[in-house]
């Protein structure tokens, strides 16, 4: 893996310091010759390691400032100083600055010396890099499982739809959406039919089968746009995006003939009869944000396509 390091400095710092930490590790090496600049540039692409010419942070505000942005707070940086006259009896003046470039956010601070000091101060350089890039490395391995955790919190581990996790934060996201630029919205709840004569007659196995067959013909039939989710038990909603009263109508009506037409083939000899009721709503201008509203009315419309004898649609627009 090549790690990114970004130099900060002028030419003969870039050059000296790349001379230094060349064959350490696989680098890819950018420059920059201006601590702002250099800002800009790690928003863009973001690096594991900025070395930066001392003189050029400016009494380190600069170091502070990167430290403002989130992106930026992983960052390991290693300022050095290279100006001339700094001896290593100066022991005072470079304990004051070591303490300001670490309470300013930098990460280590490392003299370069003069002649008599050059191999300590380049080692130490080196290994400042080396225990950089292995932070940026962990930072890397810990974010990839952050996210990785975050995706299957939000998915249902038999379906593989997303969860009610998942509709609680994406339903009043499209919601906004729908209100702020006037498009339609409309919300389906599903239902297996008789699901309980499923499990009763051939186990909770074939159930979860039944359940699992169900989300791959719902997902194979949906529009590009719609969004579908396991909202518990044997119950699945689907936000339908712009997509006005009459149309969420007939796309329920179709997908409620998907189901019923085809058995489903969980059992090698006997396949399976099922169908499902649903209910329809259509987002108002005084509906809430959450989707409370537009919930709770498909909710009543399902209850009413079960009342009314199951397999069909029930809109409330
Ligand atoms: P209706 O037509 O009125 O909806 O009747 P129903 O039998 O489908 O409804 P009911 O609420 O009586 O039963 C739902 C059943 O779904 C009961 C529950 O055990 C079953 N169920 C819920 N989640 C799962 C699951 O993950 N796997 C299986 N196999 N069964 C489940
Ligand atoms: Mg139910
Ligand atoms: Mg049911």
């Amino acid at each position: 893996m090549t790690h990114q390091i970004l130099l900060v400095g002028d030419s003969n710092f870039s050059r000296l310091i790349a001379q230094q930490v060349r064959g350490l590790e696989t680098l890819s090496v950018d420059v920059s010759s201006s601590a702002g600049q250099a800002e800009q540039q790690m928003l863009t692409a973001t690096p594991d390691l900025v070395i930066g010419q001392a003189g050029l942070f400016k009494h380190y505000s600069i170091t502070k400032q990167y430290r403002q942005h989130q992106q930026l707070m992983g960052v390991y940086i290693v300022l050095v100083e290279d100006a001339p006259g700094w001896e290593i009896t100066q022991v005072l003046p470079s304990l004051q600055h070591t303490v300001s470039a670490l309470e300013s956010g930098a990460d280590a601070y490392v003299w370069l010396g003069d002649d008599a000091t050059q191999r300590a101060t380049q080692r130490l350089l080196q290994l400042q890099v080396k225990q950089g890039l292995e932070r940026a490395k962990i930072q890397r391995d810990l974010q990839r499982a952050n996210s990785w955790l975050s995706a299957i919190a939000l998915i249902d581990s038999l379906t593989q739809l997303r969860n009610r996790r998942a509709l609680d934060i994406e339903l009043p996201q499209q919601i906004q959406t729908a209100h702020s630029r006037g498009y339609d919205l409309s919300l389906m709840m599903l239902d297996v039919d008789h699901f309980k004569q499923v499990n009763d007659q051939h186990g909770h196995l074939v159930g979860d089968q039944v359940l699992q067959q169900m989300a791959e013909r719902l997902s194979r039939n949906m529009r590009f746009y719609d969004t579908a989710f396991r909202y518990g038990g044997e119950e699945f909603v689907l936000i339908l995006n712009k997509t006005h009263a009459e149309e969420a109508r007939r796309v329920g009506q179709r997908l409620c003939h998907l189901i019923a037409s085809e058995p489903f083939s969980v059992q090698a000899d006997a396949p399976l009869s099922i169908s499902i009721s649903i209910g329809v709503s259509c987002l108002e201008a005084r509906d809430d944000g959450r989707g409370q509203a537009l919930l709770y009315r498909a909710d009543q419309n399902l209850l009413l396509a079960k009342a009314r004898g199951r397999n069909r649609v029930v809109s409330d627009c």
